[in-house]
């Protein structure tokens, strides 16, 4: 990179560090030694999404993004919950190295990682991704977290999907005070 003060086309590289991914580097000019600041960031070679009708499109982050906030939204989750899933996603995606990766695999992911952050979130992911057609296929999804969850303790953050224990004292303590 020239230099911007002098167009010199040469610096040196007086400090450097880590920055989101990317690399600062504070320069300074051989010639007329002014100082100025590089941002390096990795470009990932693209990746394409193999579509359900074969169609290739190329991976659009921000696409993803949408998806993943609208099935979040009014969710209480931590600030960038969504943003740091949807780099994740992004990072195992680029990691794989492949060049082209079924639109299914990706909605998988996203379920996966859904799933231990905000059932409901995931539900809602889930009835558009899987397009559940009936009410059927939504039950059956819901039971498959239920009976996992009986099986696996719940994240301390999460609020079980059906609080039974509760619902029960509840309707006890309701009956007493009618009384
Ligand atoms: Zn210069």
């Amino acid at each position: 990179m020239n230099c911007p003060y002098c167009g010199y086309f040469d610096s040196k590289v007086i400090d450097s560090r880590d920055v989101n991914e990317g690399i600062r580097r504070r320069r300074q000019c051989l010639s007329c030694d002014s100082r100025f600041t590089t941002y390096e960031r990795l470009q990932p070679a693209s990746l394409f999404v193999i579509k359900k009708d074969e169609r290739r499109e190329e991976f659009n982050r921000n696409k993803l993004l949408t998806g993943i906030r609208k099935a979040c939204e009014k969710r209480p989750l931590p600030t960038g919950a969504v943003d740091k899933l949807v780099d994740d996603v992004e990072a195992e995606l680029y990691h794989s190295g492949k060049a082209e990766i079924p639109s299914a695999v990706i909605g998988d992911m996203v379920m996966e990682k859904l799933r231990s952050l905000d059932y409901i979130a995931y539900i809602r992911f889930a009835s558009v991704y899987r397009e559940f057609t009936d009410i059927t296929a939504l039950k059956q999804e819901v039971d498959t977290l239920v009976s996992s969850e009986a099986e696996t303790s719940v994240p301390t953050s999460q609020l079980p999907l059906l609080p039974d224990d509760r619902l029960e004292e509840l309707a006890k303590s309701h009956k007493r005070s009618r009384r």
